[in-house]
């Protein structure tokens, strides 16, 4: 059984006493505890990623970097390499944000190309993919999931299903307070799943785990998870709130143990 993945994408928000606040929550009431079937992930910005590594020890939750450069090294003022986030033991890192490729005209190439430098130094991509509004109401969903998927995963050869994660994201769903219906996510979510046994393995389909990102909330995480293959959420707005974000946590292992009842 795939677990259930509670990932917070923080974005640019929150700075050090914040972040320490946030940790201190998390650390009252998740240190410790067993969180069978359910994995937690934060991604916060880049200065926090070694204090938070720190802080959030004994756990359970797990940080993620927002981006990364495709390049290796070198004089690139600003960039982080894959390497610069192994050497902090970071295990999960999100690439092809819908921000990033809006603001920052990230193609599918260069996400590919990040792939294979967190691939390369043992770092888990999460990788983001979604439609946008028009691309939706044209009917071309579909389209733009399967080239996405075509372009940011050219040769990358994966070897487990633990090796990434995928996370569909509509942008019409993106911190608009509009969430996909579980149908409409679960449609998306199978497409994935069927592409990844054509190109890779079954194996390697059944066991990847496939978030879905969008205005995703407490009020909303239940009937989300119960898509068969929808593996958790990726989520932004909601995740910066200890409470929600702990909630979270608590509707996912509800999940998991109706599961094994
Ligand atoms: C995101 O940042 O990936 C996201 C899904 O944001 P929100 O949950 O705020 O829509």
């Amino acid at each position: 059984m795939r677990e259930i993945v509670i990932a917070g994408n923080w974005k640019m928000y929150k700075g050090l006493n914040e972040v320490l606040e946030f940790c201190a929550e998390i650390r009252a009431q998740l240190k410790g505890k067993e969180l069978c079937g359910v994995l937690p992930i934060l991604a916060p910005a880049y200065p926090f990623l070694a204090i938070m590594m720190k802080e959030l020890e004994g756990t359970g939750v797990q940080i993620a970097a927002q981006n990364v450069s495709n390049h290796n090294e070198g004089a690139y003022t600003g960039e982080v390499s894959s390497a610069m986030l192994a050497s902090l033991s970071i295990p999960y890192c999100i690439v092809g944000h819908s921000e990033r490729r809006a603001y920052h005209s990230e193609s599918d190439e260069i996400i590919r190309e990040k792939i294979m430098a967190l691939l390369t130094e043992e770092i888990k991509p999460i990788l983001c993919i979604g439609e946008n509004l028009d691309q939706r109401n044209k009917g071309e969903t579909q389209r733009v999931i399967m080239e996405q998927l075509e372009g940011c995963l050219r040769n990358v050869t994966l070897y487990s299903p633990s090796d990434m994660m995928i996370a569909y994201e509509p942008i019409w769903a993106i911190g608009t307070g509009r969430t996909a219906s579980g149908e409409q996510a679960q449609e998306v979510h199978r497409m994935i799943r069927k592409w990844l046994a054509i190109r890779y393995t079954d194996e390697l389909a059944d066991g990847i785990k496939i978030l879905y990102g969008g205005s995703v909330k407490p009020e909303n995480l239940e009937r989300l998870l119960k898509m068969p293959d929808l593996d958790g959420g990726l989520i932004g707005g909601a995740s910066l709130k200890a409470d929600k974000y702990l909630k979270m946590i608590e509707i996912a292992l509800d999940q998991v143990a109706g599961r094994n009842s």
